[in-house]
């Protein structure tokens, strides 16, 4: 997972993920260019749709959302080559 440096603008990466619970991620982030360190939380708030071997101590809500703008979101199948589904 990358995200942006809030302090520079340079992508952070993650250098250190610590499991909290099945559907919860703690996120240590550090940037290569001006060193800052940042800790933040993933967490699974529900599903998009029904998984095909659902976890039984797992349980997510399945609910509609608002489809993601561009050409790919995660309910779009892979693309392998441009205009071509996968
Ligand atoms: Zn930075």
């Amino acid at each position: 997972m990358v995200i942006e440096c809030s302090l520079c603008g340079n992508p952070m990466t993650v250098r250190h993920c610590a499991p909290l619970s099945l559907t919860l991620r703690r996120l240590y982030f550090v940037c290569t260019r001006c060193g800052h360190k940042r800790k933040a939380s993933h967490e699974i708030d529900f599903s998009l749709s029904p998984a095909r071997h659902p976890n039984p101590g797992i349980s997510l809500d399945v609910r509609d959302a608002p489809r993601l703008r561009g050409p790919v979101d995660s309910r779009t199948k892979k693309t392998t080559r441009q205009g071509e589904r996968g």
